[in-house]
């Protein structure tokens, strides 16, 4: 493609120029994409890679996402909340392995208790992971989905400083079909707005393959991401959960989902520049090496699941998902021989706060 470099080197990029980019698939080509966004990767944040440890520490969800496995009419999952103990007991490992950071990711509930219980969890878990190589504790990461700007406010001032929540799709219709009538994209988007008047580091993203998306829809994603100025991105592959409403679809073939998905990630790199970019679990569910592959297109966040094995196979997402039976200590020598295979070292005992972020205060 003679006007490649043009396109990779742009300042401003329209949909279609996304859509381009997306859509490559000769050898050639998709290695100058991710070269392209490994100099980027180089130049505005460094090659390091920050671990986040992800305790999934309740799957009780009262939403009803058609396309999710913990979603709350699927009777046939064991539902579990873990105790205080046993999460703070979680964040404490983390820090004694010198991960700088944790996630804290649930379904989703608004009731007062379920506030009250994350709000302790903050407190407790910065209590208790302060240090002299991290005085103020663990940096946080909340996943815990839609809630009110107060509840964001409680959140915040209990010592989260990083919140997660995924757009899924920024297309109407789409995200209709992908969600019951009573969930509402503006609600959503709303949200992004009210977690950034609390003061959180915004990350969002976009399950990428899901039934009826297109290549311009996800083009219109990355657009969005940038108008919302946003300061991290978690996407990933969108797999099939089998008791779900969406499993009779399908789901995209797996070479193609993986390119794709590639893609976004370097693509993002190249449009978003100073972000932080996870490569996630859903990428290793589709190959083995699907991490690793998401870091060398430009990732530079990955997150080792830390949750007790003895409640991992109940938080299934998706089908295929992976290290359901390791534990975090095998989790944490596989995933750092992972990172270094592909010439690139962990930066430990660190928080690893979005650059992005860091220029927009
Ligand atoms: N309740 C929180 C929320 O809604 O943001 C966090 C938990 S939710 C399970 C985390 C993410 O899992 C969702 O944002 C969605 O993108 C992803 N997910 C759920 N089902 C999936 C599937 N079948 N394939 C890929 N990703 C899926």
């Amino acid at each position: 493609m003679s006007d490649l470099n043009d396109l990779l080197y742009k300042k401003n990029y329209t949909v279609q120029d996304i859509e381009k980019l997306l859509s490559l698939r000769n050898t050639e080509d998709v290695e100058r994409l991710k070269n392209r966004a490994n100099e980027i990767l180089n130049s505005h944040i460094g090659d390091s890679v920050y671990y986040r440890g992800i305790v999934e520490f309740s799957n009780i969800c009262a939403l009803d996402c058609h396309y999710c496995g913990i979603r709350k009419s699927n009777k046939q999952v064991d539902r579990y909340s873990l105790d205080r103990e046993t999460v703070v007991s979680s964040a404490k490992w983390c820090a004694d392995q010198g991960y700088g950071s944790v996630v804290l990711q649930s379904g989703e509930r608004r009731d007062p208790a379920f506030v009250d219980y994350v709000e302790d969890l903050i407190r407790e878990i910065k209590k208790e992971t302060r240090s002299e190589k991290l005085p103020e504790g663990v940096g946080i990461t909340l996943s815990v989905g839609e809630q009110s700007l107060e509840t964001y406010r409680r959140f915040f001032a209990a010592g989260a400083h990083r919140y997660l929540l995924r757009i899924e799709t920024t297309n109407e219709e789409l995200y209709q079909s992908l969600h019951p009538a009573s969930q509402k994209l503006e609600e959503r988007i709303l949200c992004l707005d009210y977690l950034k008047e609390a003061g959180f580091q915004v990350g969002t993203g976009v399950m990428i393959g899901s039934p009826g998306q297109t290549t311009a829809m996800l083009a219109r994603d990355i657009l969005f991401f940038k108008e919302k100025d946003i300061d991290m991105i978690g996407m990933g592959p969108y797999l099939v959960h089998n008791q779900t409403p969406m499993a009779s679809e399908g789901q995209m073939e797996k070479d193609e989902l993986l390119q794709l998905s590639l893609n976004m990630i370097a693509v993002c790199r190249i449009v978003l520049k100073d972000v932080n970019i996870a490569a996630t679990t859903a990428l290793q569910a589709v190959v083995p090496d699907g991490r690793e592959r998401g870091l060398s297109y430009g990732a530079n966040v990955t997150m080792p699941n830390i949750t007790p094995t003895e409640v991992r196979s109940s938080y299934k997402l998706y089908e295929g998902k992976p290290c359901m039976d390791e534990g975090r200590q095998e989790c944490k020598s596989c995933l750092l021989g992972r990172v270094r295979s592909i010439g690139r070292d962990v930066a430990f005992d660190q928080w690893g706060d979005s650059k992005h972020y860091a220029a927009r205060k």
